[in-house]
């Protein structure tokens, strides 16, 4: 019964407010009305049977074309005015085809709107209706309210017993338009009311303020021995956060970057801030060789500031481990970098002020509400380099703010990106990267992603290692993947960093955050087969030093899909571009791994552009958990989220 009541018409046949010809643009649904000019059969070269009709309404014409239905041809009335309710395409003229149609006879009531559902197969218009009909009327009981009461109020929404009856049988237009924004809001409700409880969970409100002396010392000490400045962007990142800490306010950020836009830095400024005015701080990355890196980068900066960083990841044990896990309990570590080793539950902290994560997406929410517990104050900051759109960042990450870094540092130079697609390229590509090489650059291939299976990825990385070996006998190569142990990694990972390895094959293992400047080549196999925001994740571990880099990604298949995918990274490195473009061409759930969240089958609500409604929705359930502690009142609603989120 709910399916069906929740089955919305499509259109509306509403003839005081009919479309006029001249108002069309194709590719849209309408009701019009119009008189029949002539009728002819002409043949068709498949044989069907055409009854083709040309209709004008005085502001423009229109052809209309019903297959298999050769008595339309006596039935029609030359003169005469019909409605037509159908699709209209756009060619060389605007065209109709089988609509469905009925003689006007200009008594219907003034304003009533029908409802036109989509049909299928032997179900009628009239059948539908009725069914509707009565069923709205004997079934008020089932339907029971499931947005609170006291948000109908305030914001004016139509019940759902009358938005019910409203977009199904619209009393006037203007109740049509609010029952489908009740639903809109209905529909958008139930997603973020149970992605912002499970938040709330988190117990925000409650936590202990603050008092931070906002002292600058070492951050301005450390600022000036860089070898650079800040970017704006950078810079604005900083202060606002800045004033979020000194104002006492639980800071709950996404910083967004395109790879490159200098994150890391950002990160340290602030975990630097929060050690020098009294708080420990965690830096956590998804990999041990990121984490291992970022400790690398800057642990000893750091600690001739006098701030203690240590690194802690799983393959870290025994008496050292034991060493870490007292000094962070007791406070002498002031930051420490690591890998999800550090949400298990024996590592425990002084004061933990401030946890940052790098490239969150890798992260669920659970394993973020883990680490938040651990401290004092539950500041948290997490980094991300997949650009997503303002829609979606409001709607996953309900309860973050957003931070953008905009800009890149200077004098970056664009990667240049070429499709491969045939032989001839390929072996013209081979003969370029033997150039760079003799230049002294160093190049990243990465082998094909193999979904089904870890131990096929890693077979897919060993025979493309045999066959860059092959390929560049006169330099080193080395593989990388993740079979293997992490030590084994890092050597890897270390000696292509000091260039003993010109040649790095490997797995998707690199595609965040590594950063090697001398390598200005990324080769990447069967390319299709990445997402769009991968393959620019991929492409971005080049382009980082001096040198002009490139980007090649290999396919050789002819699928016209998938090459508009890759030409798509030719022309842009605009991540919030080509994170859109992948939002078009794929579902949302499925990019940001957020299949559970519901966000994918959203009915009323186009999620990458109805941000207004998403941003009200949002303000909605904020207030709502707050006034009401985190508990829905609303049964109905409680039971509907539960039913629409199972994560
Ligand atoms: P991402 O945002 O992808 O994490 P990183 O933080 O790894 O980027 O920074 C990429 C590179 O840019 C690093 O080598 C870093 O030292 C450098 N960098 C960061 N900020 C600046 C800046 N303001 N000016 C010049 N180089 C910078
Ligand atoms: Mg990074």
């Amino acid at each position: 019964m709910r399916d069906l009541v929740y089955y919305f018409p499509r259109a509306y046949d509403n003839r005081t407010n009919l479309k006029k010809i001249a108002e069309l643009r194709g590719d849209e649904y309408v009701v019009l009305k119009g008189s029949i000019m002539n009728i002819s059969a002409p043949p068709t070269r498949t044989g069907l049977k055409m009854i083709k009709a040309n209709v004008t309404d005085g502001t423009g014409n229109l052809e209309i074309v019903w297959f298999q239905r050769p008595y339309l041809r006596n039935s029609l009335k030359l003169g005469e005015e019909y409605i037509f309710i159908g699709k209209v395409k756009r060619g060389y003229t605007f065209q109709i085809v089988n609509p469905e149609f009925k003689l006007y006879k200009g008594q219907m009531k003034t304003g009533e709107i029908l409802p036109i559902y989509s049909l299928i197969k032997d179900i009628t218009q009239n059948w539908l209706r009725k069914i509707l009909k009565e069923i709205l009327k004997e079934t008020k009981e089932i339907f029971r309210e499931n947005i609170p009461e006291e948000v109908i109020k305030k914001y004016k929404l139509l019940g759902r017993e009358e938005a019910l009856q409203e977009i199904h049988f619209p009393s006037n237009e203007r109740k049509l338009e609010e029952a489908k924004r009740r639903f809109a809001i209905e529909e958008l409700l139930i997603l973020e009311m149970g992605i912002l409880q499970r938040r709330f969970e988190v117990d925000l409100l409650n936590k202990k303020k603050y008092n931070i002396s906002g002292k600058k010392e070492i951050v301005t000490r450390y600022l000036s021995e860089l070898p650079f400045s800040l970017t704006l962007a950078q810079k604005k990142v900083i202060t606002s956060i800045y004033k979020d800490i000194n104002d006492g306010k639980i800071i709950n950020s996404l910083i967004q970057g395109d790879v490159g836009s200098g994150k890391t830095i950002v990160a340290v400024v602030l975990l630097l801030y929060m050690a020098e005015n009294g708080y420990q701080g965690v830096l956590m990355a998804p990999t041990e060789i990121l984490a291992t890196q970022h400790y690398l980068n800057i642990h000893k900066e750091l600690n001739n500031l006098g701030i203690r960083v240590e690194l802690l990841t799983g393959s870290i044990k025994g008496t050292k481990r034991k060493k870490i896990l007292e000094e962070l309990e007791n406070g002498d570590i002031d930051i420490v970098i690591g890998t999800h080793a550090i949400i298990e539950d024996n590592v425990k902290f002084k004061n933990l002020g401030l946890i940052i994560i790098d490239e969150q997406h890798r992260f669920g929410v659970l394993q973020r509400k883990k680490l938040r517990d651990k401290g004092v104050i539950a500041n948290l900051i997490v980094m991300s380099a997949t650009p997503i759109p303002r829609s979606l960042a409001l709607s996953i990450y309900g309860d973050l703010d957003v931070a953008i870094i905009d800009e890149l540092p200077p004098g970056r130079k664009p990667i240049k990106t070429k499709w491969i697609g045939d032989n001839n390229d390929e072996k013209k590509m081979y003969s370029f990267i033997e150039e760079q090489l003799k230049a002294g650059r160093q190049a990243y291939f990465v082998a094909s992603l193999i979904e089904e299976s870890e131990k096929l990825i890693v077979k897919s990385a060993e025979e493309l290692y045999k066959e860059v070996i092959d390929r560049f006998p006169n330099y080193k190569v080395g593989i990388l993947h993740g079979k293997m142990k992490n030590k084994e990694k890092d050597e890897v990972m270390d000696r292509f960093k000091n260039k003993e390895i010109d040649i790095l094959v490997s797995t998707l293992v690199i595609e965040v955050g590594v950063n090697v400047p001398n390598a200005s080549i990324m080769v990447i196999s069967n390319a299709e087969r990445f997402g769009l925001s991968t393959l620019h994740q991929l492409r971005g571990r080049v382009g980082r030093g001096e040198h002009q880099s490139y980007c090649f990604l290999l396919s050789l298949t002819k699928n016209d899909d998938s090459s508009a995918r890759l030409r798509v990274l030719e022309e842009t490195e605009d991540g919030f571009k080509i994170a859109e473009e992948d939002l078009r061409l794929r579902k949302a759930g499925e990019i940001f791994g957020t299949k559970q969240s519901g966000l994918s089958d959203l009915k009323f609500v186009d999620i990458v552009h109805d941000v207004k409604t998403i941003q009200l929705v949002k303000d909605i359930c904020t207030e709502y958990l707050k006034k009401n502690n985190g508990i829905i009142k609303n049964e109905v609603l409680a039971l509907e989220i539960k039913r629409k989120i199972s994560y």
